[in-house]
């Protein structure tokens, strides 16, 4: 039995597909028969060509055709002429194919790279995909290829790229384990949205963990096991089929509001990482989107996202979401959420360091980017933009300032834009739950952004195993911190929602219903369980149980009496 970090609940029950990435170094070796070389290099582009072409038409169906026609678009450009001949004129001055083919694409991938036009430097991060295949076919090697599993295998890969899972074929995966990543990595986040059980974090996975093997991941509480005896197989069926009971009770709850038992009105929202994920939101009814972590649109590109870029990702949720509240996070750098062309230094102690608005205040320039796209965007629905990491009145009015000065650069311009756009804040650092009040007075809105307000309260990072017994937010520090937060945000007349995994627990359900939160933010897959655990509480109770709570002294009592009180 492994342990790892429970990041997407649900329990697979397959066979281990372990996806290695290939090694692709190469000692470079002289040329003796150049034409020989050439029909190597010929054969490697051909059957790259094959596979890439069977891959598309392989996800017409499983992901979409848009998709399809960018794994088309490969072919095209791998056997463009003036990139072919270029690396064949390199051979036949005696350079090996593989060389030939790295030096001459990186050529061509820094000429995109160098281009202005955002279409170009796409085509770049196309040049190295392409690379990466024509390399393994010369070498031998197999690329990793998510799309092409077998019914029920448990995918185990050392991490799981953004590139990698486009590719997935989610009703052929039952489970995900990597070697990395915590409950809020950008694994974790696209295994929920996939719905996929997942365990990440599991020390040696890819070595533990054999190809053919059977396994079982529990993505509920976080372990995978390998070989299961019968009895244990039987008994992790009997849970899964139980799962997959109470997740279809739950579809009782679809289309209903979102009201306390004695009907009280909550806004039931999803977080998402990217605009497709729009869909899977109103697919599970969402009423409105609590979160989009725009940083994921800055962490899949190469460069900096342009102002149309991230106007047309902002403008499709907006559309999607057919007028309801889309609250956009602006980019949250830093701390676990790494940007490599921004060149951030490395620090003592990133998460207290420059990171998110910080980072974003410092660099307006490139901020304003940002900020006149959501303006843009908000034209097409209501969008509201949310500050990531304030600790201070200073940065909220900072960012109001900008705001202000791109609305009148759109003014000037002619373009159309919420006049009124709201201009929320996160609330997850300990600075911000003592001056709730003070930061009301300039926020349109407030988010408890638990997973670092837990971290930030309790002083233990978020990913480190040796506290990870300090970071709950069932401590008497974390429930205050919320409470104090929830409490001035309502009495300063603004809209109190919480972001972070908490809005989806349960347990402190009827906590959140008792101070007064007016949205919940979830993952997908939660939007119905957590309305459903709305729906069981009157106010009254939950005030009752919230006096319990608050005098409880440590972690465990609050948790054993949320436990004890569960409906
Ligand atoms: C949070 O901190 O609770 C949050 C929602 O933001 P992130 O997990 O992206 O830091
Ligand atoms: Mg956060």
């Amino acid at each position: 039995m492994y342990e790892g970090v429970n990041a997407s609940e649900g329990i697979g029950i397959g066979t281990v597909a372990v996806a290695v990435e290939p090694d692709l170094t190469f000692t470079p070796h002289a040329v003796d028969d150049v034409e020989a070389e050439k029909a190597r290099f010929q054969a490697a582009l051909d059957a790259f060509c094959e596979k890439t072409a069977a891959q598309a038409e392989h996800m017409k169906t499983s992901v979409g055709e848009a998709e399809a026609e960018i794994m088309s678009g490969h072919i095209m450009l791998a056997q463009d002429p003036e990139l072919t001949s270029s690396i064949k004129s390199s051979i036949e001055g005696g350079t090996c194919a593989e060389q030939a083919l790295v030096e001459t694409s990186t050529m061509f991938e820094n000429m995109f790279l160098s281009m202005d036009d955002e279409m170009f430097r796409l085509r770049a991060a196309d040049i190295a995909d392409i690379r990466t295949g024509i390399l393994a076919e010369l070498l031998g090697r197999e690329v990793v290829d998510l799309s092409v599993l077998p019914a029920g295998t448990i995918i185990v890969v050392h991490d799981l790229t953004p590139s990698m899972t486009a590719t997935i074929d989610k009703k052929n995966v039952a489970g995900i384990v990597t070697e990395t990543g915590g409950r809020t990595s950008h694994s974790a986040i696209i295994a929920r949205a996939l719905e996929i059980p997942a365990v990440l974090s599991v020390s040696n996975a890819c070595g533990a963990l054999h190809n053919g093997m059977t396994a079982i991941v529990d993505g509920i509480h976080g372990i995978v096991i390998g070989e299961p005896d019968e009895e244990t197989l039987a008994d992790y069926t009997k849970r899964a089929e139980q799962f997959a009971a109470e997740k279809n009770a739950l579809e009782a709850f679809r289309g209903k509001p979102t009201v306390t038992a004695d009907g009280v009105k909550k806004v039931l929202a999803c977080n998402i990482g990217n605009p497709d994920d729009a869909k899977g939101a109103i697919e599970h009814d969402a009423e409105a989107i609590g979160l989009f972590r725009s940083e994921f649109l800055f962490m899949d590109a190469k460069s900096l996202p342009s102002e149309e870029e991230q106007f047309d990702a902002y403008r499709k949720v907006a559309v999607a979401m057919k007028g309801a509240p889309v609250i956009i996070r602006t980019l949250d750098v830093g701390g676990d959420k790494e940007i490599p062309y921004l060149k951030l230094v490395k620090e003592e102690n990133p998460f207290m360091g420059y990171r998110a608005i910080r980072y974003c205040l410092d660099n307006p320039d490139e901020y304003k980017v940002q900020l006149r796209a959501l303006l843009r965007a908000s034209a097409f629905g209501d969008i509201k933009i949310m500050v990531p990491m304030v600790t201070c009145v200073e940065e909220i009015r900072a960012v109001k300032a900008l705001v202000e000065e791109c609305k009148a650069e759109l003014r000037e311009e002619g373009r159309k834009f919420d006049e009124n756009i709201q201009v929320g804040i996160m609330t997850e650092t300990a600075a911000s739950a003592n001056i709730p009040e003070l930061l009301a007075n300039e926020a349109d809105f407030f988010s408890i952004g638990t997973n670092d307000l837990t971290g930030y309260t309790m002083a233990a990072d978020r990913g480190n195993d040796k506290v990870a017994y300090l970071y709950s937010w069932y401590y008497p520090a974390v429930l205050r911190a919320i409470r104090n937060i929830i409490v001035a945000g309502s009495q300063a007349g603004i809209m109190v929602g919480m972001c972070g995994e908490a809005a989806a627990d349960p347990l402190l359900t009827p906590l959140l219903i008792a101070w007064g939160m007016d949205e919940f933010s979830t993952s997908a897959p939660s939007i119905l369980r957590t309305r459903k655990a709305i729906s069981q509480w009157t106010v009254a109770e939950a005030q009752e149980l919230a006096d319990k709570a608050l005098q409880c002294s440590t972690a465990e009592e609050v948790k054993a009496l949320l436990e004890a009180n569960a409906k």
